[in-house]
C-alpha cells in the first residue's frame, strides 16, 4: 500500500463527463490498495473567465477580493468530484483550503504556502475516504481566502504530498508526460522517461508550462516523487503504479543502475522551451560610467519588476552606450512609465520597446561537461537567418531572444540540431 496524491488539471476536469473519467482513475488507484488524496484545478477556461469578471467589475481590483472570486472554480470541481465518487460507491469528501487548513501568507493572488494541517485529512484517508482538495487556494494569515498564482494547483498538489508524506505525487494532465519540447508545437517531440528536478525547474521557468515552476522547486526541496502523466487514458492502459509517465528524479537517482541507459543520459540537451511572455526594452545613449546601469535597474527592482536578459553594447563615441533588457510583458507598461518618468535622472536619449519577441531556451545537465552547446544554437539559428537579439546562460541552460514570428521555426530546427527528434506523432 502506498499513499498517493493525484492532481488533475483543467482539461482533465473540463466537464462532468471528464470528471467521471477522473473519478474512475481515482477509484482504480484506491482499489489497488492505496490511500488517496486528490487535488483538482478549476474546469478548463473557468479561471480566465473569473479573472475577466474581476477586471470588468473593477480594473484596479483589490487582490484579496480577486482571490475570493478566482478561488471559486476549484471549489466547484472539488465538490463535483466528491459527488461523482459517491455516485460510484466510493467514500469521499472535499476539504477546502480553510478546512484543512492550507495556510499561506498575505500576498494575495500570488500567496506562498506556510503550512498545511494534515490531522483531519490523514484520519479521513486512513478510514478509506478519498480526500478531495481544491488546488490553487489557501487561507491567509488574516483568515481570508488566498490563491497561489496561475497554474498554482501543481504547487498545491506537491505541497499536500510533502505534508502527508506521500509516496508519490501524480500530476495528471492532457499530455502523457514531459516531452523534449511542447508536443503541440513539434510533432517529433519525444517523451522523456525521466528528467531531473534541476532540468525540470529550468524548463518550467523558461516556458514549459506543463508544471508550475514553484511546484518543481518545492518538490526538489521536499524530495517529493513527482510523475507527470495523462488522464486521457482508457481502462486498459497501464496503471500509474507502473510509472507510464515522466518521473522527476534527483541527479543521484538518474545515475542508479535502474535508470541507466535512460534517454536522459545519452542526451546532451534534455529539452527546449519557448516563452512569448517577455518584452524587450532598449535605452539608447546611456552614459558609460559607474552607476549608470544601477540607476536603471534599481528602480525596476523597487517596483518589483523582474529583469531577465541584459545586454550592454560596447561604448560608442562620447562615452555613451545602449542597454537592452527584458521584462515580463505584463509589466511592460509599468516599466515604460517608470523609466520615462526618470529619463533625466537616469540620463538616456530614447526608450524603444518591443513585445513581439520570444525567448527560446535549451536545457540539459549534459552542458556542464560538454562545450559547444551555445555555438550549435547560434549557427543553427543563423542558417535559418534567425536574428539573435539577446542572450543569457546558466550552468545548464542557454537562452536567446528572437522575433516572436520565428518561434516555431526556431524550436523545430533546434530540436533537430540537438538530435532530439523522434517519430512524427503529428
Ligand atoms: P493542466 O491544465 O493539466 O495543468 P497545462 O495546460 O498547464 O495543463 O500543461 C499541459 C500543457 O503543457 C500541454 O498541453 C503542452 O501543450 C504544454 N507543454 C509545454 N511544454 C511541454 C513539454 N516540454 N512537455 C509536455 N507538455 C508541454
Ligand atoms: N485554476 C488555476 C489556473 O488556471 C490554477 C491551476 O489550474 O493550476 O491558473
Ligand atoms: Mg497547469
Amino acid at each position: 500500500m502506498a499513499r498517493i496524491v493525484m492532481k488533475f488539471g483543467g482539461t482533465s476536469v473540463a466537464d462532468t463527463d471528464r470528471i467521471r473519467r477522473v473519478a474512475g482513475i481515482v477509484q482504480r488507484q484506491q482499489a489497488a490498495g492505496h490511500e488517496v488524496a486528490v487535488v483538482v484545478s478549476a474546469m478548463a477556461g473557468e479561471t480566465d473567465r473569473l479573472v475577466n469578471f474581476c477586471r470588468e467589475a473593477n480594473p484596479l481590483y483589490d487582490p484579496s477580493e480577486y482571490d475570493v472570486v478566482v478561488s471559486s472554480g476549484e471549489q466547484v470541481t472539488a465538490g463535483l468530484l466528491a459527488l461523482t465518487l459517491h455516485a460510484m460507491g466510493c467514500k469521499a469528501r472535499s476539504w477546502l483550503g480553510w478546512q484543512l487548513p492550507f495556510r499561506t501568507d498575505d500576498a494575495h493572488s500570488k500567496a506562498r504556502i506556510d503550512q498545511i494541517g494534515t490531522d483531519a485529512v490523514l484520519a479521513s484517508m486512513a478510514a478509506g475516504e478519498i480526500a478531495v482538495i481544491p488546488g490553487f487556494q489557501g487561507i491567509s494569515e488574516e483568515n481570508r481566502v488566498a490563491t497561489l498564482g496561475r497554474g498554482g494547483s501543481d504547487t498545491s498538489a506537491v505541497a499536500v504530498a510533502a505534508a502527508v508524506k506521500a509516496d508519490r505525487c501524480d500530476i495528471y494532465t492532457d499530455v502523457d508526460g514531459v516531452y523534449t519540447t511542447d508536443p503541440r508545437i513539434v510533432s517529433r517531440a519525444r517523451k522523456l522517461g525521466r528528467v531531473t528536478y534541476e532540468e525540470m525547474l529550468e524548463l518550467a521557468s523558461v516556458g514549459s508550462k506543463v508544471l508550475q515552476t514553484r511546484s518543481v522547486s518545492l518538490a526538489m526541496k521536499e524530495g517529493v516523487r513527482v510523475q507527470v502523466l495523462s488522464s486521457f487514458v482508457d481502462e486498459n492502459s497501464p496503471s500509474a503504479d507502473d510509472l507510464p509517465g515522466t518521473l522527476i528524479v534527483s541527479d543521484a537517482e538518474l545515475g542508479t543502475g535502474e535508470l541507466q541507459g535512460s534517454d536522459m543520459e545519452s542526451q546532451l540537451i534534455t529539452g527546449i522551451a519557448a516563452d512569448k511572455n517577455e518584452a524587450k526594452i532598449t535605452l539608447t545613449r546611456l552614459a558609460d560610467k559607474p552607476g549608470a546601469v544601477a540607476a536603471v535597474f534599481e528602480p525596476l527592482a523597487e517596483a518589483n519588476i523582474n529583469v531577465d536578459m541584459i545586454i550592454q553594447n560596447v561604448a560608442k563615441d562620447k562615452g555613451e552606450t545602449d542597454v537592452t533588457f527584458t521584462v515580463p510583458q505584463s509589466d511592460l507598461p509599468r516599466a515604460i512609465a517608470m523609466l520615462e518618468g526618470k529619463q533625466e535622472e537616469i540620463g538616456f536619449y530614447r526608450l524603444i520597446s518591443d513585445d513581439r519577441v520570444a525567448k527560446i531556451s535549451v536545457v540539459g545537465v549534459g552542458m556542464r561537461s560538454h562545450a559547444g552547446v551555445a555555438a550549435t544554437m547560434f549557427s543553427t539559428l543563423a542558417e535559418r537567418a534567425i536574428n539573435v537579439l539577446a542572450i543569457s546562460t546558466s550552468e545548464i541552460k542557454v537562452s536567446v531572444l528572437i522575433n516572436a514570428d520565428e518561434t516555431e521555426l526556431a524550436v523545430r530546427v533546434l530540436h533537430t540540431a540537438y538530435g532530439l527528434d523522434g517519430a512524427d506523432q503529428g
